[in-house]
This record gives structure tokens, sequence and C-alpha cells, in this order.
């Protein structure tokens, strides 16, 4: 189902629920493997609400200080929150105990400051490790590379737990263009786990946005991050 500019939230939030299912049908798979994370970065807190209301039950920010601001107001609702943006290592004091996901963890450094803060609070937290799928030099996150040097060390640390992966391939006109991405993200995820690390529990794999959330599900992903087919375009 293609999104008119009539279409409400919630209409919106219905088409891309209708749409997973769709390509977990068309791969084989079952849509409970699924979950939806709505990207609520610069959307409205009224607006956010529409999506609550309409069913949404994961919200994904990319900026802390506007997520935390959100999670405080909001917190009465019955939702989760993802962190998924560039981590900077001085804010991860202030990220412990927002998130029950971080998608975004890019270095050993940050996992070491993470492990650092979280254990300080005497929490654990759940994080995925993002990597740099096409090797763009402007992009955070591992090397294909260096990230099977990584993920033991990181999943040694007794205060976060690695879940899976997480990927943004480069922004282009055709979905299909992201597919050897995704393949590729799903072929690390399975080699991680056959090293059976401990610490690493590789169940999640995070890829697929507006523009190609269909194609990355066809392709294994357990959580897509989708923002403007929901809410519409962001003006920043
Ligand atoms: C903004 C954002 C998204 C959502 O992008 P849309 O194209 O609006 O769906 C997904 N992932 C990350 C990391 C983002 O920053």
């Amino acid at each position: 189902m293609e999104p008119s500019l009539k279409d409400t939230v919630a209409d919106r939030v219905q088409q891309v629920l209708s749409n997973i299912r769709r390509a977990a049908d068309r791969a084989g798979r079952s849509v409970q493997h699924i979950r939806l994370v709505a990207v609520t970065k610069t959307v409205t807190v009224d607006r956010i609400q529409q999506g609550i209301d309409a069913g949404l039950s994961i919200l994904g920010e990319s900026r802390l200080q506007e997520a935390a601001s959100k999670i405080d107001v909001l917190k009465q609702a019955p939702v989760r929150w993802h962190f998924i943006g560039h981590l900077q290592r001085r804010k991860v004091r202030s990220v412990i105990g927002l998130f029950d996901l971080i998608h975004s963890v890019d270095s050993i450094a940050l996992g070491l400051d993470l492990n650092r803060c979280t254990g300080a609070l005497g929490r654990l937290q759940d994080i995925l490790l993002e990597v740099n799928v096409a090797n763009e030099s402007t992009k955070g996150g591992f090397r294909i590379e260096d990230i099977i040097d990584a993920a033991p060390v990181i999943g040694m640390l007794p205060h976060i737990r690695i879940k899976g992966l997480m990927a943004i391939p480069p922004p282009w006109t055709h979905a299909e263009q992201s597919r050897p991405y995704f393949r590729r993200l799903k072929e690390l995820g399975l080699r991680l786990r056959d090293l059976n690390l401990p610490g690493v529990e590789m169940d999640e794999l995070s890829m697929g946005m507006s523009q190609d959330y269909e194609v990355a599900i066809e392709e294994g992903a357990t959580l897509v991050r989708v923002g403007t087919a929901i809410f519409g375009a962001r003006d920043v």
C-alpha cells in the first residue's frame, strides 16, 4: 500500500504493519520475529501519541536530549524506547536506564564506557553492534573486517549484552540496491553466532528504514526502523 497525503498517522501505522506482514509472508518468515521500531526524531509528542494509540509499541530516537524529554513526557505510555543514533562517549552516562536497546555501539571504547556506567548503576544494558556495511568513510560503525575481533572483547564485558547487529546502508533511489548490504549483515551475524562467543547472542538484525524495510525483512531483519513512512517527511 502506498501512503497518500490525506492519510493519518493511524492509517500509516496500519499500512506499515500490513506491509511488514506481507514481506514476512513472501519470505516465509513468522511476523512474530519482526518488530517495528517507529522512529520519532523531530516528531511532536502529540503525533507520537497518535501513533501509540494506533498500536506502536517501540519508539526509536537518535538524539539523546530530545529522547530524554519525550521519554519523560510519555512516561505513562505503554511503550519501550530504543536508541538508534550516534552515541558520543561523553554522553554515555545520560543514556543508561532510558533505553531497552542501544542499536548503535560503534567502537570498543564506547562499549567499555557503557559497561562502566551500567555497572556503576547495577544494571545490564542490551546493545547491538553497528556495522559500516558499505565501508563508507563518512559513516560510523565497525568495519566488517574489524567486528570479528571486536565482538569477543565487548561480549566479555559483564554489564552489557550483545543482542545482534545493526546497519544503515547508503541512501539509494531503489530499495533493491540495499539488498546486498542486508544480506552481508545477515551473513556476518551468522558467522558471529557460529563462534559461540560469551555475551554475544546474535538474535537481532536491525536493518531497513522507510524506503527499504520490506527488502530488509525479506533478508532477515528482526527490527526495522521506520520514521517517514509513519510520521511523514521531516523538516530537520
Ligand atoms: C532517522 C532514522 C531512521 C528512520 O528513517 P526513515 O527514512 O525516516 O524511515 C532509521 N534509522 C536511523 C538510524 C535513523 O537515524
